[in-house]
């Protein structure tokens, strides 16, 4: 038996570093919003390789700009830029507030690129006393010791010895912490315009706008994390569009790519102008395959059909649930925007998140947690809405195993 040919679970177990905990069924195709195991089991997958596979799996147009791009040129590195890459990034600029784009290779090294950034912006301009970074509890910016330090989950950031120093937590949505704390010596605010590992929080209206004139009046900037928000995901194409409010640095990743790896910082041309020659860098950074299937994805999910989509996929996702909860009576509120949605467990049912997932794959139906308390659900954004109602009815079904077996 080789392993080439047998490939199995336990494997996992015998050669991975044990930090994470798969489930037990090995997917080996995806279609869409469908996915099939070895044993050829199928799934309906509300969780989209978490936020990511924005137009699920396989889709025809990455599918052929990937085969495309794969047949002409595959990598130069940064000494030479290539036609893939200034493509997407005029798109880019085209649909946000951007005028300079960098491209990195996730979400952690989008959001490293947007804080170095930040602390080289007020070392120049205002001097080195500026450094502080306000941040808040429940964020999530990345695993990278720089990203995980400003996220505010200490479990992530604890254990590895110093860490880079003057980064503050506030809590989110608490206009006066931020008030209180907030002074001339902030570098930069950093913030999800919506927070998702966080347990999917949206900021009121009043916060976001707060952030912003406090920003303006310390002058320090605001780093939005769209990493999760971002690409379509809220129905608008970033979530910042539709808080009104327009960050100085927005970093983009997981959709942007659709299941292939690339992350972007977004900017403007006058803080970008302080990252010269060789301040910052990334081998891979604007790699052609990625920037090719990535302007393949935002090409799709920028028009307005497909935004369009999402809110109309969103209500289909509130309805059912809505009805689900009627029967089971198991959510206090469904929360979020879009297609970035958190089914929150009420009282009886604390804790036991991760029971629902295990339930719902049980039942042939890929979800997410967000926290212990919160089933999240990250679909494709053109998930067919036949999809979206026989994956709430299996939803149905594994709540109701959960329920009888409670009883
Ligand atoms: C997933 C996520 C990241 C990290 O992205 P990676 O590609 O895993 O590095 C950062 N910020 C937010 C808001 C995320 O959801």
């Amino acid at each position: 038996m080789t392993i080439e040919n047998n490939v199995e679970r336990s494997v996992f177990d015998e050669v991975m570093v044990p930090c994470y905990n798969p489930m037990e069924m090995i997917p080996v195709k995806g279609e869409g919003s469908r996915v099939w195991d070895q044993q050829g089991n199928e799934y309906i997958d509300f969780a989209g390789g978490i936020a990511v596979s924005c137009l699920g799996h396989c889709h025809p147009a990455m599918v052929s700009a990937l085969t495309e791009q794969a047949q002409k040129l595959w990598h130069l590195s940064n000494v030479m830029t290539n036609e893939p890459a200034l493509r997407l990034a005029k798109k880019l600029t085209e649909v946000s507030f951007a005028e300079k784009v960098f491209f990195a290779n996730s979400g952690a090294e989008a959001n490293e690129a947007a804080l170095k950034l930040a602390r080289r912006y007020a070392a120049d301009t205002f001097g080195p006393e500026k450094s502080e970074i306000i941040a808040f509890k429940q964020g999530f910016h990345g695993r990278t010791f720089f990203t995980v330090t400003v996220g505010g989950q200490a479990a992530y950031s604890d254990g590895f010895g110093p860490k880079p120093g003057d980064v503050t937590h506030l809590p989110y949505n608490d206009v006066e912490a931020l008030k209180a704390h907030i002074s001339d010596r902030t570098c930069a605010v950093m913030m999800e315009p919506l927070q998702g590992e966080g347990g999917i929080i949206s900021p009121t209206d009043e916060f976001a706008q707060t952030v912003r004139e406090l920003c303006d009046k310390h002058n320090a900037l605001l780093v939005f994390d769209e990493v999760q928000t971002g690409n379509g995901r809220t129905g608008h194409f970033y979530a910042y569009q539709g808080l009104g409010v327009t960050p100085d640095i927005l970093s983009t990743a997981k959709s942007l790519g659709g299941g292939f790896p690339i992350g972007a910082m977004l900017t403007t041309t006058k803080l970008a102008a302080h990252m010269k020659v060789g301040t910052h860098g990334s081998t891979y950074g604007g790699n052609p395959l990625a920037c090719a299937v990535a302007q393949a994805v935002v090409d799709v999910v920028s028009q307005p059909e497909t935004l369009q989509g999402v809110a109309e996929r969103e209500a289909l996702f509130r309805q059912g649930l809505a009805k689900i909860n009627d029967k089971y009576h198991i959510f206090s509120e469904v929360r979020g925007k879009g297609l970035l949605l958190g089914a929150v467990l009420n009282e009886q049912w604390q804790g036991r998140a991760r029971d629902v997932l295990v339930a719902a794959g049980e039942q042939g139906l890929m979800v997410l947690v967000a926290g212990v308390n919160v089933v999240r659900f990250t679909p494709s954004l053109v998930i067919d809405k036949r999809d979206i109602e026989q994956g709430l009815e299996k939803l149905d079904q594994a709540i109701a195993s959960l329920v009888a077996s409670n009883a």
